[in-house]
């Protein structure tokens, strides 16, 4: 087999990125767009050693499994990966997915793994449940700023103002931002000279206050350039009717980080609220907040239950953003300690806890692998029963984190965990260095992408609960 073979596929299988993998002569081959069930002529574009990339070129029997995708750009945009696969379908392949790392990755045994794994929790409605959008902008070949989404895995646009997963909304805002940058002749930045000026619009809602945040990132900012923008959201009736904060970040580098570090606040407060359950939250533009509210509660109320709480123990939040999980439980805990390396997420922590008037917990910022260790250092007494729950990114939590804990030696510790693989590796480290699974809880978060969010309950061996 070489490259510009044509070949007959019958895909099997789904990669990490939601592209197909099906076998020719035993050599997996990865196909865009392709689904298992399909059966595919294809042609190669590229050879590895040990697998190889191809192109659909006929679908010559479609997957039982396929399902008319409603978006216009789906297997175009890179967002939504596997949104022609049937949402039952999505969630099975999840399922499997999570059982196979921990299987493979975490080296558990499948009949352990069967034991203590819950079925998927997925969205009765999994459409517009985003509460959060950066849309990449570009010069359009007419020379107007246009923006969408980027193609999977290039910096090629697609343009598209109404996402299905995100509020119908966006794209009234999108036109009147756009409608002004035009109008104005502010340029789009572009990638390769590092020179314009728009790189991103974000939006970011609160589904129970129905408040909106825009934030544009620029690559520098002169007022001047801006004024009347405002006006223009005003007059198209998004300000203040919707839009509560709007302002613009500055990211002068010649790379692909979205916000930059200086914030500079043109309407309302650099800031947003929401709600989850009875409990509110600020939000600022830097500070992570799950972006899928309705599953948020789903995976905040499983975490608690896993956190197993009477009102006595202290609730270790690390990673804790703007201190979402742990305030949620606060009521229900002695002690929430909460750490998180992102300054202006501890400052809306701190607020957070004003704000709802609980007093028993206290934020620390660092990064957890370094923090955890001080606070145990500085000594202190941390009342009843330890519980560890740790949220971190997809890259997982660093090791020097997982020793330390396990030496802490906790009753429970709980996991949310966006990338099973990473989530699989500590796992590991954990359940070798004195814990056991209790529940492995997956939650579909990412409706149609091939992401996968997970709780995970551990005890100490030996540990009643
Ligand atoms: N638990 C929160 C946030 C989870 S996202 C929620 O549910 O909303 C992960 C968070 O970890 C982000 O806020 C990120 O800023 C933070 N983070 C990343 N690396 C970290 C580290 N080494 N130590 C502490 N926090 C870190």
């Amino acid at each position: 087999m070489k490259k510009n073979d044509t070949v007959t596929l019958n895909i099997t299988d789904i990669g990490i990125h939601g592209e197909g993998i099906g076998k020719a002569a035993g050599f997996p081959l990865f196909v865009k767009n392709a689904l298992p069930g399909d059966v595919a002529e294809v042609v190669i574009t590229k050879m590895k050693r040990s697998y190889g990339y191809a192109k659909m070129l006929r679908l010559i029997e479609p997957s039982p499994d396929r399902t008319e995708p409603p978006c216009p750009v789906a297997g175009r945009c890179g967002g939504c990966q596997i949104q022609a696969l049937s949402y039952e379908k999505q969630l099975a392949f999840k399922q499997d997915l999570v059982r196979q790392r921990l299987i493979r990755i975490g080296g558990f045994g499948a009949e352990q793994i069967d034991a203590v794994m819950e079925p998927i929790r997925g969205m009765a409605e999994p459409w517009r449940y985003r509460n959060k959008a950066q849309y990449p902008v570009a010069a359009g070949d007419d020379g107007r700023v246009k923006a969408g989404f980027y193609a999977g895995r290039t910096h090629y646009l697609i343009e598209q103002t109404d996402c299905l997963l995100e509020p119908q909304i966006n794209q009234r805002i999108l036109k009147a931002v756009l409608d002004f940058v035009n109008g104005q002749g502010i340029p789009a930045y572009d990638e390769q000279n590092g020179t314009g000026i728009l790189r991103h619009i974000m939006i970011r809602h609160g589904f129970a206050t129905g408040e909106v945040m825009v934030c544009l990132m620029v690559r520098k900012y002169r007022e001047q350039m801006w004024k009347g923008i405002d006006t223009a959201l005003q007059k198209a009736g998004l300000l203040p009717a919707h839009i509560v904060s709007l302002g613009f970040s500055v990211q002068p580098e010649k790379n692909n980080v979205i916000m930059g570090k200086e914030y500079i606040p043109v309407y309302g407060e650099a800031c947003l609220n929401d709600r989850i359950g009875d409990v509110s939250f600020r939000i600022s533009p830097q500070s992570f907040y799950q972006v899928n509210p309705s599953q948020m509660k789903v995976l905040y109320d499983l975490a608690a239950q896993c956190a197993g709480l009477t009102g006595t123990e202290t609730v270790w939040d690390l990673y804790c953003g703007i201190g979402t999980i742990g305030l949620y439980m606060a009521r229900q805990a002695g002690e929430v300690i909460g750490v998180e390396v992102i300054p202006e997420a501890v400052e809306n922590a701190r607020q957070n806890a004003q704000i709802n008037g609980i007093t028993n917990a206290r934020f620390y910022e660092g990064a957890a692998e370094d923090v955890f260790e001080n606070i145990l250092a500085a000594g202190g007494a941390f009342s009843g029963e330890q519980v560890v729950i740790v949220d971190p990114p997809r890259k997982g939590c660093d090791e020097k984190l997982l020793d330390a804990i396990t030496r802490f030696s906790p009753s429970r510790i709980v996991y949310v965990s966006c990338d099973p693989a990473t989530l699989a590796r500590d796992l590991k480290f954990l359940c070798q260095n004195g814990y056991e699974l209790r529940r492995v809880a997956p939650v579909d978060q990412f409706c149609h992408s091939v992401h996968c969010e997970v709780v995970v309950s551990m005890s100490r061996v030996g540990s009643k609960q």
